[in-house]
Parts: structure tokens; C-alpha cells; sequence
């Protein structure tokens, strides 16, 4: 059983993203400001929901009538802070590396021109035949996971942490 047990992942994340403590909304807008928008992604932020909408996002850039800010999952990315890892391996999965990679990143880009919060923000090849994916939410690294087993089959193993919002999925073959 887990090998990322011994990781403490709570106490940092309450402290980090201040679930806990902090009451005031920090994409607050001001008097005359119709959205919040982040300089990373040009996501916007409006009626406490976070979405793309390029038109909208163009239109406000610049004006004063958005407030420009840093959305929660460009500053999971910058903080290098992964709700979710999926580990591929195997002797087929190196053969195959890149047309499995190709899926994977057209996968994410499919869920994230939907879903502002759930993004690739790392890979790393971790051995020659091994690539270590990391995800900004732990439903991203289920749903790629899920996604490489029903094209190649092969062996899927999600592991939930028992404590927190965080799961390691495991795909071999
Ligand atoms: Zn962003």
C-alpha cells in the first residue's frame, strides 16, 4: 500500500490555498469591474465561477472594467503543486512513447477547453521507460489514465490517498 502515505500532503495544502482560514474573496472585483481575469490563461472569473470565453477575455483586457489576477490553477502550476500523478511504464509503453503521449496531450486539450481547473502542468521522464505525468486536479490524471486503458489496454492501477484530494494512477504495459 502507498508509498506517497508517508508524504504529508494535508497540512501544506490547508495552509497553502488557506481553505480553512480565509473568508474574504481574493478575485473580490470593485466598484465597476464586471470579471476578474487571469494573465495566465485569460480565464475569467465571474458570479464565483471560473470559464473561457476568448471573446469576453479580449474585450475586457486592458479596460478597467476587469481586475487582472492569477486564477487558482495557474497558481497550483506555479506553486508546482499536483493533485494528481500518473506514472506510464513498461516496455510497450516506450515503443509506443510518443503516438501514447500525442493521445494524452489531446485528451487534456479537449478537457481543458472545457474546464478552466484541470490541466497537465508537468511531465517527466523519469527512465527511459517511464513518463511521470502531473495534473492539477485528481480528476485529470483519472481521466487520462482511463483514457490510455481503453485505446492500448494494458494495466491500470488508481490509488487513492486516504487523506486528501490526491491519487497516483499507475498505467503499464
Ligand atoms: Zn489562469
Amino acid at each position: 500500500m502507498g508509498r506517497y502515505q508517508d508524504r504529508k500532503w494535508s497540512g501544506e495544502k490547508g495552509k497553502k490555498f488557506g481553505h480553512a482560514g480565509r473568508t474574504e474573496d481574493p478575485y473580490f472585483l470593485e466598484e465597476g469591474q464586471e470579471a476578474a481575469l487571469c494573465t495566465g490563461c485569460q480565464a475569467l472569473y465571474q458570479n464565483k465561477r471560473w470559464f473561457f470565453d476568448e471573446k469576453a477575455a479580449k474585450k475586457l483586457a486592458g479596460t478597467n472594467k476587469v481586475r487582472e489576477v492569477t486564477c487558482p490553477t495557474c497558481r497550483k502550476i506555479k506553486d508546482r503543486y499536483p493533485e494528481g500523478i500518473l506514472t506510464l511504464s513498461g516496455e510497450f509503453f516506450r515503443e509506443r512513447q510518443q503516438e501514447i503521449v500525442t493521445l494524452i496531450e489531446n485528451e487534456a486539450a479537449r478537457v481543458r477547453a472545457r474546464s478552466v481547473q484541470d490541466r497537465i502542468m508537468n511531465m517527466n521522464q523519469e527512465d527511459w521507460d517511464k513518463l511521470v505525468i502531473e495534473t492539477t486536479t485528481e480528476k485529470l490524471a483519472q481521466h487520462l489514465g482511463r483514457a490510455v486503458y481503453k485505446a492500448y489496454k494494458g494495466e491500470l492501477d488508481i490509488r487513492w490517498s486516504e487523506m486528501d484530494k490526491f491519487v497516483r494512477v499507475y498505467w503499464k504495459r
